[in-house]
């Protein structure tokens, strides 16, 4: 077996602390990736809180993982030592099912496995990428450009990929209204992914002072959610909702800001079912849908097309050590706009 070095958390009470456990050896279809950057999603604190169900303790968060390759299995054929890898939110799949074979892994009919939380086909829980090292099967492990600032580039495996698939699903681009609500982690990316589209893009946002940078980084237009003036003003104008955020909002408000045949794609997971009114939807034939991750082939396509049109997370690297603090301030929405931990500071 591998020892591995980890933050975790022994219980949803307690702060995330340093933890020694084993990772499996390199099998013959494995590669063993030295973790250099991970990012810190709003997912790992909602799962180590047990927001969405009860969690696998010790739980070592992170799927936002990039580094080096250290090792590889004698049949593994994309990847050499050396070489810069990234593993997203799921390290493993049926692989015959017709999602798995359409290349929608995370949709596989038997589960796929998650990257932490979660127990792998023989039954041993799996942990994340606050660690040194990780061993994931080949078919799950993404080629990463070395052209691209590697910490930014970390966030792109769940924030990137979970804005850029329902965009892409959807086609939004060119004479498309998108609205991304929440400009965090997700949202920021939704935004660049947006524009890059040709969208015309606007964030919907709690916190003002994210105005001057929601342009920087390709918004078009503005609203703070909390003013109904400004709301009122974008009543019935958007064709698509990106909504990134992680707490209870109220969908109504939102869905009223579509224009007709208009769809909100939820990609957040906040911790309570949403409560919708059916004239919500019914006046004005409009759509509510959901959207998660992105299968592996979209993933790297993804990581191929941000690589072309060098685009990167917004980040804050950070030292392991203030992890619990980073948490704070994420709940606020106060990040600019994903942590991602330097895992030399492990
Ligand atoms: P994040 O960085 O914390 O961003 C969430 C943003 O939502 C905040 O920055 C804030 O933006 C806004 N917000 C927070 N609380 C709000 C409230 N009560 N009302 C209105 N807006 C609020 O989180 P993230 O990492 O982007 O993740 C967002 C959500 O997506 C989480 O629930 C996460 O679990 C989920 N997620 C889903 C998938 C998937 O596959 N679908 C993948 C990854 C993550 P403003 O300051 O602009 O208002
Ligand atoms: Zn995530």
């Amino acid at each position: 077996m591998i020892q591995a070095k980890a933050y975790a958390a022994q219980t949803p009470e307690t702060d995330l602390a340093p933890w020694g456990f084993e990772r499996r050896e390199v099998g013959p279809h494995d590669v063993q990736i030295e973790i250099l950057f991970c990012g810190v999603c709003h997912s790992d604190l909602h799962q180590i809180k047990n927001d969405w169900f009860p969690g696998i303790f010790p739980m070592v968060p992170g799927h936002e993982i990039v580094g080096k390759i250290v090792k590889v299995g004698d049949h593994v054929k994309k990847f050499k030592v050396d070489e810069l890898a990234g593993v997203g939110c799921m390290v493993d799949s049926c692989q015959v099912c017709e999602n798995c074979k359409d290349g929608l892994e995370q949709y596989c009919l038997e589960g796929s496995t998650q990257t932490y939380n979660s127990n792998d086909r023989s039954g041993v829980p799996t942990y994340g990428g606050y660690s040194n090292t990780i061993v994931v099967r080949e078919e799950f492990v993404l080629h990463v450009s070395d052209k691209l600032p590697l910490a930014a580039t970390a966030p792109l495996l769940c924030a990137g990929i979970t804005t850029y698939s329902p965009l892409r699903h959807w086609k939004v681009g060119k004479g498309h209204k998108l609205a991304v609500l929440g400009l965090g982690g997700l949202g920021h990316m939704g935004v660049k992914f947006g524009a890059a589209f040709g969208a015309e893009v606007t964030v919907l946002s709690t916190s003002p002072s994210k105005e001057v940078e929601a342009k920087a980084l390709g918004a078009h237009h503005f609203v703070v959610t909390s003013d109904p003036e400004h709301v009122k003003a974008v009543s019935g104008s958007f064709d698509f909702i990106l909504d990134t955020v992680s707490a209870e909002h109220d969908m109504n408000l939102y869905l009223s800001l579509l224009r007709t045949n208009g769809t909100l794609i939820g990609v957040g997971v906040p911790s309570q079912p949403y409560s919708i009114q059916p004239f919500s939807l019914l006046a004005g034939r409009k759509s509510m849908a959901g959207s998660g991750i992105g299968g592996i082939p979209e993933t790297q396509e993804m990581l191929d097309f941000c690589a072309e049109h060098n685009i990167v997370s917004d980040i804050e690297l950070i030292d392991i050590k203030d992890i619990t603090a980073s948490y704070e301030r994420m709940l606020k929405g106060d990040v600019r706009y994903r942590f991602v931990i330097d895992m030399a500071t492990l």
